[in-house]
């Protein structure tokens, strides 16, 4: 590769898990610290980090034809890096597919990303996929500026080993960032803007520290402290493991008001046959014992999870039997997925894999049962008054978009300020926004 001039301005593409969009924005901070600034929308970028996504073939497949399709508007290639978790699974058959990257870097290297793109500017293609737990946030520049809605990664990796799910491998063992560390960067976090924090993790409820005093503390000690800060108004977490929900977590979101009433606790199937073949060590019923538990703690609690479609084996009644899931859960948002068979994952290599047709039909099926709820929810929303937090503009003038306590995105015309928090009326509800009127200003 030929020496090229230090970039001046980057652009940084995020795919997949908030946990990523919460790398980008340390990677785009680094890249700041070098006097790099970010693109204008619409101009070209000297250097473009795609932060990558591996969890389905097609996230993974994505990259490539980004990287093919990059290109200034003179013609000429600007400097590549790729970060995520696909740099991390197939570094090496990057840097032989893509001869345009200059740089690999893992979710756990990406503090390196400075060291890489001197070589990378001096000519040298570089790959670090090195998994070193924990020092990748030592060596991150303080935060600074944050949106009205920020994110705290204070988890990372997975020892689960969910047969499906590259994760494991992607994003290595699980380990829990210092209550210290993650106290000062919500602070600072605070300080540069942040009224609401939601906490990040693989499994975050796996979270596990010490506070100040030494005593040893779960997640729900974690929110405890964290909702202390005065201007901190909201505090959410994503994503939990029904294993590792613990008493103190259900009965902190009874306690804490700051603590959102929102629940995203995967699933992923309805029949005890697929979960177990799945290797998620609990059952549909046990799954749905622990929502009661949540709901008599806070009735209001909106729910959430991740389901798919089509896992091998996957019959017409192990199907069946996630629709009754869903049907006695009413979930108030949920993800699904088609299964995607992930090379080195047990389950990629299983007999009785599910014909794609099927997977698309069932697919369809439990999408429409979930959009329905999703609206039901929405609908039961109206009449209410609720503190919206205004995170943006809206797309007409005068217009502004905020997130309910429940998660919900409303829009509002009004003219205060990106950043507070208003009583809101919800007075119409569509399938994925609700339309609102402001009442007044609230303080939390
Ligand atoms: N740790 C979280 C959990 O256990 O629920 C979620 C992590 S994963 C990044 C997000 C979601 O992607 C999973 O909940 C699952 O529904 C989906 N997923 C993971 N592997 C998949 C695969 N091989 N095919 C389809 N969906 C997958
Ligand atoms: Fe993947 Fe399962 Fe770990 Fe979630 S718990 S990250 S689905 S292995």
């Amino acid at each position: 590769m030929r020496a090229t001039p230090p970039p001046k301005t980057y652009r940084v593409k995020s795919f997949g898990c908030q946990m990523n969009v919460y790398d980008g924005e340390r990677m785009a901070e680094l890249l700041a610290d070098r006097g790099i600034v970010p693109a204008p929308e619409g101009e070209d970028a000297d250097l473009v980090v795609l932060n990558t996504c591996h969890i389905r073939e097609k996230a993974a497949e994505k990259v490539y034809s980004d990287i093919g399709r990059l290109r200034k508007a003179d013609g000429s290639k600007p400097l590549i890096a790729v970060a995520g978790c696909v740099a991390q699974a197939e570094g090496e058959e990057i840097m032989a597919r893509a001869p345009s990257v200059s740089m690999v870097v893992g979710p756990q290297a990406y503090h390196r990303l400075p060291e890489m793109l001197d070589k990378a500017v001096a000519g040298e293609r570089t790959t670090d996929t090195d998994m070193p737990p924990i020092a990748k946030f030592d060596a991150l520049p303080a935060r600074r500026r944050a949106a009205p809605s920020a994110f705290l990664t204070v988890q990372e990796g997975c020892d689960k080993f969910c047969t499906y799910c590259v994760v494991p491998y992607t994003r290595g063992a699980e380990i829990s960032r210092p209550f210290a560390d993650l106290l000062a960067e919500a602070e600072r976090l605070v300080a540069g803007g942040a009224r609401e924090i939601t906490l990040l993790g693989q499994n975050v409820n796996a979270w596990t520290g010490e506070d100040h005093k030494g005593r040893a503390i779960g997640l729900d000690g974690l929110i405890r402290e964290l909702a202390t800060l005065p201007d901190l108004a909201r505090i959410r977490y994503t994503t939990s493991h029904p294993m590792d929900v613990t008493d103190g977590l259900i009965a902190a979101h009874g306690e804490i008001d700051k603590l959102m009433p929102f629940l995203h606790l995967p699933v992923q199937s309805g029949s005890d046959p697929i979960l177990k073949a799945m290797n998620r060590s609990h059952d549909a019923d046990g799954y749905l014992r622990l929502l009661e538990r949540f709901r008599a703690a806070r009735p209001d609690i909106a729910l959430s999870g991740d389901f798919i479609v089509g896992f091998p084996g996957e019959s017409e009644a192990d199907f069946e039997a996630t629709m009754q899931l869903v049907d006695a859960v009413g979930y108030a948002q949920a993800f699904s997925f088609k299964y995607s068979p992930r090379p080195g994952t047990p389950a990629a290599t299983m007999a009785d894999q599910v014909a794609p047709e099927v997977m698309d039909e069932r697919l369809q099926r439990l999408q429409a049962a979930l959009n329905r709820d999703q609206m039901a929810f929405n609908q039961a929303s109206v009449g209410k008054t609720c503190p919206v937090l205004v995170e943006r503009k809206g797309k007409k003038p005068g217009q502004l978009l905020g997130k309910s306590p429940w998660l919900q995105s409303v829009w509002f015309d009004s003219d205060v300020s990106i950043g507070e928090i208003v009583e809101v009326e919800l007075a119409e509800a569509g399938p994925n926004s609700m339309a609102g009127r402001v009442r007044a200003s609230a303080t939390t």
